[in-house]
């Protein structure tokens, strides 16, 4: 079997909210949420569906830069290519580009991934989750993103996600410590007996992550993402040691090397898992059997995704049976995506697909009516 033509489509979906991270507003309304879409045919007729989403305030990597580098450098490697060779295909593609601290434009190669995954797990018949090997759970509790940069505004985003059902809320702060610790506080007031976390999106400096960090253990919130900036190792090692919150690197955990380095020099003790930003499923269950073998506390994210990144999402998260709600917001977010049917969710709850590959149908006309120039 061979890989015989990728198509790149890009689109963009129409949102019904913005969300806000320490560094601005990733997409706004207008610019809407913007896909490459990437359609992986093998020699036989089998299809696979893979898809980057990349938040320019998030990660380096933008909606350009993923069309170009899929579409020139990528994909023409990967034809003619046998698609059960998964290793060997990112082999090519970290050929062609270099992996840094991070895999090298990940959420470009993800979406390469994707479509291998699905593709093969077509021809197979079966769903990603079994071919990962772990049957898990069967679905994935979603929590509602909290990122108002007040306090009434962030009482209104807890209201609106109690009123949907929601019973976890993660509050985007990295601002200002005091004012996020108040907006944490009216948070907690309003969300009670539910799980609330806090995400700083890299935005504080050490001084302020450790007053920061004061103020939400004294609240009890028990998980703090990604205080301080990536690089600062020492910073993160400080900051195990002042307080009793689980820390989780996130934008610090792109990847198995860097992980690796942390761990041996004593600086994480909690991973947040992302498929796209770790370059895929191939990796990401690496970065998860890392983190197992390794007793660090195992987090599922997304950026917002779409559902063929979604669907990759819950299927990983499933097969290793992530019980902590998950902030897989591309539901909170996106009005309208490019299936045939609506995915599968109960309440707050996002359901594992059961059909073979990612288990959603991709309606192609729709690809066509959200077709983006680029
Ligand atoms: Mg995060």
């Amino acid at each position: 079997m061979k890989i015989e033509r990728i198509e790149v489509l890009p689109v963009r979906l129409p949102l019904k909210a913005m969300s806000r991270l320490s560094r601005g507003v990733p997409r706004t309304m207008e610019e809407g949420k913007r896909v490459i879409l990437v359609k992986m045919t093998a020699d036989d007729g089998t299809v696979g569906w893979g898809e980057a989403g990349p938040s320019r305030r998030w990660s380096a990597e933008t909606t350009h830069s993923c069309y170009t580098t899929i579409k020139e450098y990528l994909a023409p490697e990967l034809i003619g290519r046998d698609p059960f060779d998964i290793a060997g295909l990112h082999a090519v593609m970290n050929t062609e580009l270099a992996p840094g601290l991070d895999p090298g434009q990940p959420i470009a190669k993800a979406a390469l991934d994707l479509a291998v995954h699905d593709l093969i797990c077509r021809k197979l018949g079966i769903p990603l989750q079994s071919w990962l090997g772990a049957k898990g759970r069967d679905r994935i509790e979603l929590s509602y993103l909290v990122s108002a940069p007040d306090v009434e505004g962030t009482l209104g985003q807890v209201q609106a996600g109690l009123g949907l059902g929601y019973r976890a809320f993660k509050v985007k702060v990295g601002h200002e410590p005091k004012l996020d610790i108040e907006r944490v506080h009216a948070a907690l007031a309003l969300a009670k007996d539910c799980v609330v976390w806090v995400d700083a999106n890299q935005g504080y400096t050490l001084d302020e992550a450790l007053r920061a960090a004061r103020g939400f253990e004294a609240l009890g919130i028990e998980l703090f993402e990604q205080p301080i900036p990536m690089a600062e190792f020492y910073g993160m090692k400080k900051l195990l040691a002042a307080t009793n919150m689980t820390i989780a690197l996130d934008e610090a955990a792109m990847g198995l090397p860097v992980v690796i380095e942390l761990i041996r020099r004593e600086a994480v003790e909690a991973l947040v898992i992302k498929v796209n930003k770790v370059g895929g499923i191939h990796y990401a269950r690496q970065l998860c059997d890392l983190a197992r073998s390794a007793g660090l506390g195992l987090i599922g994210s997304g950026l917002m995704d779409a559902p063929i990144g979604f669907a990759a999402s819950v299927h990983l998260f499933a097969a290793y049976s992530i019980d902590y709600p998950v902030d897989l917001n591309g539901p909170q977010h996106i009005a309208e995506d490019y299936l045939k049917t609506p995915y599968p969710m109960e309440g707050r709850f996002a359901l594992v697909p059961k059909g073979p590959g990612l288990g959603i149908d991709i309606d192609e006309a729709k690809v066509k009516a959200f077709a983006l120039t680029l």
